[in-house]
């Protein structure tokens, strides 16, 4: 009990911690009142500790300097980003979790310069009068993809929002019993249509849904025929699903406007990186679809947005109408929108430039190479502490998006002696920055088609820190 209160008396005051040398030191850099919170948490922790397990400590543990140097590393915790990068070696290329798609080279640089100071947002440079925001983007959109008009909005879910209630609000929109599609967490089509104002008419069966079937419901309350990808599952085996340019025609006899939403979109075909067949989005708007909505963020490989191409009258009304100003899109993800899709006007150039479509890209043979590359550098940083071997292994697109695809490749996996690399991945996630991979059969997998080529020395860094740290 005497130990425990001489213990509990030697316990450095926050004002003379706030003092100490090595909080004189992070003055400049670190507001006053995180200090002070880092300061008053260690006494506290260190209190409570003392409480618990007096004999744990000796006087050396509470001198002033390494009470400081605890507390000031909790200052600096405290301090750092709460969103900050991540090294992705999972293999998803479009992990929501992770931010989905990586920005180009050009589209940070459009950011950093168009909001740095002040732009032509919405200022017209010719006449000086009032400009618009969708301009900027607009006339590229309808150059890839071969459609009349176009808009953006915050994200794909308020494109559909914005699109069935412009309209078909306090009507029907037939679709699909196979396209009911839920996106993770909130967004299901039957949610986002009530939300919207406007009645689900399912039709057709969960795997075959045939044109006759839209035709029967066809009626007096009918306002859209709408298409949903089934981004994130599949139907196989029996199953059939009719084609946009059928819905169109069907539409046209009766007058009603046709709504796709992509999910995903793509603005090339990419078939030949092993993606499947899937309609671009030049494609679907000359199938006659009136309004395809898609993700700024998935395979275009952009910043998260809701594009929206189609008919000049369609556009016009979801322009007009009162939400599209509640979901508008801010200055700098329109800078790096209009910077992913100009490379895309020349798709040699797109394929090389962004990022997603670069990872898409790559082959096998070049994964094994880095991974070869990345294994001996391990060898050399942190040899006797893990296992490197090369695997082979798949990639996903991810993002809800292509869930059949597999995408060849290498990956690195690591094991442990004592086999605990859960721990090990924990303190990979602790590190800085932290790095994610997978684990699987009791390996830690690496792998390098969503790591950067110019992330690759900070990768072996962490896994020199987390591996070589002194409580492995
Ligand atoms: C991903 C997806 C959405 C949602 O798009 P966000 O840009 O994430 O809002 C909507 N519909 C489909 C079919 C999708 O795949």
């Amino acid at each position: 009990m005497r130990n425990k209160q001489t213990l509990l008396r030697n316990l450095p005051a926050v004002d003379k911690l706030l003092q100490s040398a090595p909080f004189l030191d992070l003055a400049a850099d670190i507001p006053h009142a995180l200090q002070l919170e880092a300061c008053q948490a260690t006494v506290e922790c260190l209190r409570r500790e003392i409480l618990g397990r007096p004999e744990a400590f000796t006087a050396a543990d509470l001198d002033i300097d390494s009470v400081a140097q605890r507390a000031a590393e909790q200052a600096r915790q405290l301090h750092r980003p709460n969103l900050r990068p991540v090294i992705n070696a999972t293999g998803t290329l479009l992990h929501t979790n992770l931010g989905r798609a990586p920005l180009s080279d050009a589209a940070l640089q459009a950011v950093e310069r168009v909001s740095r100071g002040y732009s032509n947002l919405e200022f017209d440079l010719d006449n000086g009068g009032r400009g618009h925001r969708y301009s900027h983007v607009e006339d590229l959109l309808c150059k890839l993809t071969g459609a009349e008009a176009a808009t953006v909005v915050n994200n794909n879910a308020g494109a559909v929002l914005l699109a069935l209630t412009a309209l078909a609000k306090g009507r029907e929109a037939i679709v699909s019993r196979g396209e009911l599609v839920e996106i993770g967490g909130a967004f299901r089509i039957p949610e986002v249509m009530a939300a919207g104002g406007v009645q689900l008419r399912e039709v057709g069966a969960t795997n075959k849904t045939h044109l006759r079937d839209y035709r029967a419901a066809i009626g007096e309350q009918t306002g859209l025929l709408l298409k949903v990808h089934t981004s994130n599952y599949r139907i196989v085996g029996f199953s059939e699903a009719v084609p946009a340019a059928d819905l169109v025609g069907l539409a046209a006899e009766h007058g009603l406007p046709v709504l796709e939403d992509l999910g995903s979109g793509m603005l090339i075909d990419l078939t030949e990186y092993g993606l499947p067949h899937e309609p671009t989005v030049a494609e679907t708007v000359a199938a006659g679809v009136d309004l395809v909505t898609f993700s700024g963020d998935k395979l275009l490989g952009g910043p998260q947005a809701g594009l929206i191409v189609g008919r000049r009258e369609a556009i016009d009304k979801i322009r007009r109408h009162p939400m599209a100003r509640a979901m508008r899109i801010d200055k700098m993800t329109l800078a790096a929108l209009e910077a992913t899709l100009r490379p895309y006007l020349d798709r040699e150039r797109a394929l090389r430039e962004i990022p997603v479509l670069r990872m898409l890209a790559e082959s096998a043979g070049n994964l094994r190479r880095r991974c070869r590359k990345l294994a001996a550098t391990l060898k050399k940083t942190c040899g006797g502490h893990v296992t490197v071997e090369i695997l082979a292994e798949v990639s996903r697109v991810g993002g809800g998006a292509l869930p059949l695809t597999e995408l060849p490749g290498w990956a690195l996996a690591l094991s442990l002696p004592d086999g605990s690399v859960e721990a090990l991945a924990a303190r990979l996630r602790q590190g800085e920055p932290p790095l994610v991979g997978r684990i699987q059969n009791d390996q830690l997998l690496l792998n390098p088609r969503t790591v950067l080529p110019e992330e690759e020395p900070l990768l072996c860094r962490c896994l020199a820190a987390a591996l070589n740290a002194p409580d492995h």
